[in-house]
C-alpha cells in the first residue's frame, strides 16, 4: 500500500484513537474493536521494539482472564499461563514461580535468614518479553478490527465540540469522536493540556538503571535456594534505599531467549546521579558493594545500551476529561518494585471500557461519565506511593522489612483471593454484580478489602513515624506486627475458585479438610514473623499446618551449603 492511499483510507472518523501501542494501548484496543468499534491505534515506533515492564503478579493474570472472560477473548486469558503464551504467542517469555527478595548489607555476604520467597500461587506467573508480547497484542488488535499505524509520531491533538484531531509529525491527520493516550510517560495529552502535577504529590523518590543480559549467573550457583529456586523467580536485592531486579527469560523450559533483565532503583537524594559516571559503570560500583550479589554479575554482559534515568515517579492533576482518558502509565507511575504496573493499567481498562461504550452508543462524552475511572486512577496511584515508601523506609533494617513486607503481601494475597472467587462466579454465571469489588467499582484492588483497608491505612502512619525518629526500627517492626494480629483477614479460598484461575488443576482433588487448611495457614503464615517462604510446596503447607516456622530458624545446624 502506498503512502497517499493510506493517507486517504484514514481520512474517514474513528470512534476511539489510542495513542501508544503498549500493553495499554494494544489491550484496549483489541477488546473495543472485538466490540465492533472503529479504532486506529498508533505509534511513534514500529513492533517489535525494546518495552520495560516484564514481571506479572497472580492479580495481573487474574485480571487478564478477567477481561478476556468478560469480552470473548481467550487470547486475553492467555497470557495468564506460561505454556499458553510458549504455544500461543512466543517462545521467549521466562516464568516466575516465586516473588523472592534477599536483603543485603553493604560488605556483607548475603545470609539467606535474611530473605523472603513468596510462592506466586501453584500456577507459574510469566517474565513478559515485551517485544515479542506487545508486538503480537498489536496483531491482535488489528486481526479484531483495530488499523493501526506505526512509526508515525503523535504530534498535536486537539479537541473541541465536534471531536478529536490528531497531527503526526509527518503532517497526518486523523479524526475520531474519543482519544485515549497510551504513550506512557512522555503523555501527549498531559503535555497538551498542563495535566501533571508539578511537583508530583507522591513522597516516594527512585530513579532508575536497566538493561537486558546474558551470563547473569543464577543465585542459586551463589547462595543456598531457600523452597523454590531463586532462578525461576522475579529476584529483588534489596539494600539501603535501593534494589536490584533480576527477571530471567531463560528460566522456563523451552525457552528460546538467553536474556536476563536487571535493574537497579535507587534513591536519588541518597544516591545522586553522578555526572562523568556511565550507567554501566554505576551499576558495577552498586554490584560490588554487597558481595552475594557481586558474584552473581561476576561474568554478566550487557547486549543492549543500559538507559539511566531520572526520578521516576510522576503524577497528574487529571487523568480524564471530555472525550479523552490517559492510561496508567500515562497518567502516573511509582516504582517497580512490587509489580504493580500492569495491575492498574488493567484495572483501568477494565473501568473504562464499559462507560466508553455507552459514551459512544449515546453520543455523549461529558466528563462526569468517567470520574469513576478518574477516581480509580489517583486510589492505585495513591496506595502504590504509600506501599513503595513504606518499604524503602523499611529497608533500614531487616526486621522493619520483615514487617512490611508483610503489609504489602496481605494486600496482594487477599486481593487475588478476592478476584479468583469473583472470577469463577462471572464465568459460572456472567453476572455482572459478580465483577463490583466492595466499594462498587469495577476493580479488586488491594484497599477494597475492608480488613486490609482499615490495616493498611494504620500501618501506613507507623512506618512514616519510624522515619520521623518517634521510635526506633525494632519497635515499628513489632508495632506492624502487633496490628497485623488484630485483624482477621479471613482467606476466600475456594475450589472452584482455585480451578478457574488455574491454582487447582482438573483432575486434582482438594479436600474440604485441606481447603480449611490452606485458609487457616495463610492468615497464620502472613503474621507469623518467621515465615520466609510462603506458598513454596506442600512441605511448607503441612509446616503451617502444624505452625512452625521456616526450617531456617527450627534447625539450629548451621547450613550445609558453603559460599563458593
Ligand atoms: C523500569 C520499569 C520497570 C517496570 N517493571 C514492571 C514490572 O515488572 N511489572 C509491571 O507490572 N509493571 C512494570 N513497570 C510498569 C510498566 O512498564 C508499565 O505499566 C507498562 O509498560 C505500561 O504500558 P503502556 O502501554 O502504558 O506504556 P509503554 O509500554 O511505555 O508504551 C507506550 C507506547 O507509546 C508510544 N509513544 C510514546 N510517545 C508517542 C508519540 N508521541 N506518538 C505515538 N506513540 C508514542 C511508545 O513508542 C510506546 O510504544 C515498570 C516500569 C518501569 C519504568
Amino acid at each position: 500500500m502506498t503512502q497517499s492511499n493510506m493517507t486517504t483510507k484514514y481520512n474517514d472518523t474513528f470512534d476511539v484513537a489510542i495513542l501508544g501501542a503498549g500493553i495499554a494501548g494494544t489491550v484496549l484496543a483489541t477488546i473495543l474493536a472485538k466490540q465492533g468499534v472503529r479504532v486506529l491505534i498508533i505509534d511513534a515506533e514500529v513492533h517489535p521494539r525494546f518495552a520495560v515492564g516484564e514481571s506479572t503478579i497472580p492479580h495481573t493474570s487474574l485480571l487478564f482472564s478477567m477481561l478476556g472472560e468478560k469480552y470473548g477473548l481467550r487470547e486475553l486469558d492467555d497470557l495468564a499461563y506460561p505454556d499458553r503464551i510458549a504455544k500461543r504467542i512466543c517462545t521467549t517469555c521466562g516464568i516466575k514461580r516465586s516473588f523472592s527478595f534477599c536483603y543485603h548489607r553493604s560488605g556483607e555476604e548475603f545470609n539467606p535468614k535474611e530473605a523472603h520467597q513468596f510462592g506466586t500461587s501453584s500456577k507459574d506467573e510469566n517474565h513478559f518479553f515485551r517485544q515479542d508480547i506487545d508486538a503480537y497484542l498489536l496483531y491482535l488488535a488489528v486481526h479484531y478490527g483495530a488499523e493501526q499505524r506505526q512509526n508515525a509520531k503523535v504530534a498535536t491533538v486537539d479537541i473541541d465540540q465536534q471531536g478529536v484531531t490528531i497531527k503526526t509529525a509527518d503532517g497526518e491527520s486523523f479524526q475520531a469522536r474519543y482519544v485515549v493516550d497510551g504513550t506512557g510517560y512522555k503523555s501527549i495529552l498531559a503535555e497538551r493540556f498542563d495535566l501533571r502535577e508539578k511537583p508530583t504529590r507522591f513522597k516516594h523518590h527512585s530513579r532508575t538503571l536497566f538493561t537486558h543480559m546474558v551470563d547473569v549467573k543464577p543465585f542459586d550457583e551463589v547462595a543456598p535456594t531457600l523452597s523454590l529456586p531463586w532462578h525461576q523467580s522475579t529476584l529483588h536485592h534489596v539494600i539501603e534505599r535501593g534494589w536490584f531486579w533480576v527477571i530471567p527469560f531463560n528460566n522456563r523450559e523451552g525457552s528460546t531467549n538467553p536474556l536476563i533483565s536487571v535493574g537497579l532503583t535507587i534513591d536519588p537524594r541518597k544516591y545522586p546521579k553522578p555526572d562523568n559516571v556511565s550507567p554501566e559503570k554505576e551499576f558495577q560500583q552498586f554490584v560490588e558493594r554487597f558481595p552475594s550479589v557481586a558474584k552473581q554479575f561476576v561474568n554478566a554482559k550487557a547486549v543492549r545500551p543500559w538507559v539511566s534515568t531520572n526520578r521516576l515517579q510522576y503524577s497528574s492533576k487529571k487523568c480524564s476529561g471530555y472525550r479523552f482518558c490517559l492510561m496508567s502509565h500515562a497518567a502516573g507511575a511509582l516504582d517497580p518494585l512490587f509489580s504493580r504496573g500492569f495491575i492498574n493499567t488493567l484495572e483501568i481498562i477494565g473501568a473504562l471500557v464499559d462507560p466508553l461504550l455507552e459514551a459512544l452508543a449515546e453520543n455523549d462524552f461529558a466528563e462526569e461519565r468517567f470520574m469513576p475511572v478518574e477516581r480509580l486512577h489517583q486510589r492505585v496511584l495513591d496506595y502504590n506511593d504509600r506501599l513503595v515508601n513504606g518499604a524503602f523506609i523499611s529497608w533500614a533494617d531487616f526486621d522493619l522489612w520483615n514487617a512490611w513486607i508483610r503489609v504489602w503481601a496481605a494486600g496482594t494475597i487477599l486481593t487475588e483471593f478476592r478476584l479468583m472467587k469473583a472470577l469463577a462466579d462471572y464465568t459460572a454465571t456472567h453476572d455482572q454484580a459478580y465483577l463490583q469489588g466492595e466499594a462498587k467499582a469495577p476493580v479488586f484492588s488491594d484497599f477494597e478489602d475492608p480488613d486490609y483497608a482499615d490495616f493498611f491505612f494504620k500501618a501506613v502512619p507507623i512506618i512514616e513515624a519510624f522515619e520521623a525518629g518517634a521510635f526506633p526500627a525494632k519497635e515499628a517492626a513489632a508495632r506492624l506486627f502487633a496490628l497485623m494480629d488484630s485483624y482477621e483477614f479471613s482467606v476466600l479460598l475456594s475450589r472452584e475458585a482455585m480451578r478457574r484461575a488455574g491454582w487447582l488443576g482438573e483432575n486434582e482433588i482438594l479436600s474440604d479438610r485441606n481447603l480449611r487448611i490452606a485458609r487457616e495457614g495463610y492468615r497464620w503464615a502472613l503474621t507469623n514473623p518467621n515465615t520466609r517462604d510462603m506458598f513454596g510446596t506442600v512441605d511448607t503447607f503441612f509446616r503451617w499446618r502444624s505452625k512452625k516456622d521456616d526450617a531456617l530458624f527450627v534447625s539450629n545446624e548451621k547450613s550445609e551449603f558453603t559460599f563458593a
